[in-house]
């Protein structure tokens, strides 16, 4: 691949906002990256508009979930009414259809600037619960998805054995849980075993919940994840706690520290309802905590303890989750507005606060994304500033005024995904239309 050459008027660099930026990339990396270079533009440059950002990273991911939004927001109920409507359409998918819904969704991330996604994959067998011929069909599905959507993936294969928790124990997978489990750990890991990684995917390794994973198998997850990213749903629900204390008198944070699964490789995903003690235990073993704050208002789940959370040693991450909404932009900016809400003080987050937690590439097993520095790979995000919404607005306030439908430009690894709004695959509105309305029909 020969080398190629872009400048944008601005960018926002390690250091912060910089202006005339050039970018130099070679086989999928920055070999340069040059702030302050005013004849950067011309000869042959590709000019990007607006502000450069490094790639997003969404750090947890459903992609089936895709295929409710717009149609389960209207009804009461809470977190546990939802998840009915969600295993309703989880019964519909095989493989084909789990292929065009996830490349489908997967090029609506790309479409918001997304270039890596994390994907927390528990739809592993048939309806019934038997394995397909190929046991990792469903994982392929979406490795293929991923790469037709032109965007990173760390496929997150995930643990669940139980159907839930009470104070009296784990109750049987029911009804459509039946194609999330595979009988024990052992079961799951030979599973596991047999999908390797690829040029674009990483595959790591998650617990579904202290609610889906019972202690015993705790260990083997540890053992199984050997230094990959290691996902966990962590304390969503006030239920879930109490189910937890009520069980094993701990914390659901409590029982994977005395099991040994928090570490800098672990992910606790909402970490919505946490103790002092909880959050003192994340941060010191360096977690991350991946907050998905469009999801979590949603489901009427709760505002989580961020900055606390920060301020206690957990890097940060996003997630869109459920995907009631895509937009990266809007999960960082309610980081901060959620901070707002929860403690009536401003000025929580800063704009590189809330960047750094949108780029957060390391809790997916991608060290050397989400920087525009040379050496990392080459994602570049290009937001215009000339749209409705970001017309006007200074550029390093970008992250609370600009939305998913302001990006313009993506590159993936050197590789231009989207250019000028448009991703490569075409019509990602009707790829969408095509995969979802097949899951709703009737009869
Ligand atoms: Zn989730």
């Amino acid at each position: 691949m020969s080398a190629t050459r872009w400048h944008a008027p601005y960018a926002w660099l390690p250091g912060g906002l910089a202006r005339d930026v050039v970018f130099e990339i070679e086989d999928g990396r920055f070999t340069a990256v040059l702030p302050d270079t005013p004849g950067g533009a011309a000869g042959a440059a590709r000019r990007l508009p607006g502000i450069v950002l490094p790639g997003l990273a969404n750090a947890h991911s459903h992609a089936f979930h895709r295929a409710l939004r717009g149609r389960t927001h209207d009804r009461g109920g809470d977190f546990w009414s939802w998840r009915e409507r969600m295993y309703g359409v989880a019964r519909r998918l095989d493989p084909d259809g789990y292929l065009a819904l996830a490349r489908a969704t997967y090029a609506e991330m790309a479409l918001a600037g997304i270039t890596c996604v994390g994907e927390f994959h528990y739809l592993h067998h048939g309806p019934d619960g038997t394995p397909y011929g190929d046991r990792n069909a469903m994982g392929e599905a979406l490795r293929q998805a991923a790469a037709e959507a032109g965007i990173r993936l760390t496929l997150l294969d995930t643990l669940y054995l139980a159907g839930g928790l009470t104070p009296e124990g784990h109750t049987p997978l029911d009804g459509p849980q039946r194609r999330y489990g595979d009988g024990d750990v052992e079961g799951w890991a030979d599973r596991v075993a047999e999908l390797k990684p690829s040029a674009g995917m990483r595959v790591g390794v998650a617990v579904h919940s202290v609610r889906a994973v019972p202690r015993e198998a705790l260990a083997g997850v540890r053992d199984t994840a050997a230094g990959r990213p290691l996902h966990v749903h962590l304390s969503e629900q006030p239920a879930e706690n109490a189910a937890c204390e009520g069980h094993y008198g701990l914390t659901p944070t409590g029982l994977l520290e005395a099991e040994g699964l928090l570490g800098p490789m672990t992910t606790a995903v909402h970490a919505t309802h946490l103790t002092e003690a909880d959050i003192a235990a994340l941060g010191q073993s360096r977690t991350t905590a991946c907050l998905c704050p469009t999801t979590e208002r949603d489901l009427a789940d709760g505002i989580g303890p961020a900055r606390a959370l920060r301020d206690a040693g957990a890097p940060l991450s996003l997630g869109s989750d459920q995907h009631a909404v895509i937009d990266l932009l809007e999960e960082a900016r309610a980081l901060e507005m959620h901070e707002r809400l929860r403690t009536l003080r401003r000025g929580r987050f800063d704009p590189g606060d809330l960047l750094g937690a949108a780029t957060a590439h390391d809790g997916l097993g991608w060290p050397d994304a989400g920087r525009l520095e040379p050496g990392a790979r080459a994602d570049l995000v290009a937001v215009r500033l000339d749209t409705p919404r970001t017309a006007g607005i200074a550029p390093d306030q970008i992250v609370f005024a600009a939305t998913a439908a302001d990006v313009d430009t993506v590159v993936v690894d050197g590789r231009v995904v989207v250019e000028a709004g448009r991703h490569v695959l075409g019509d990602v509105a009707a790829l969408l239309k095509a995969a979802v309305e097949p899951l709703w029909e009737t009869g």
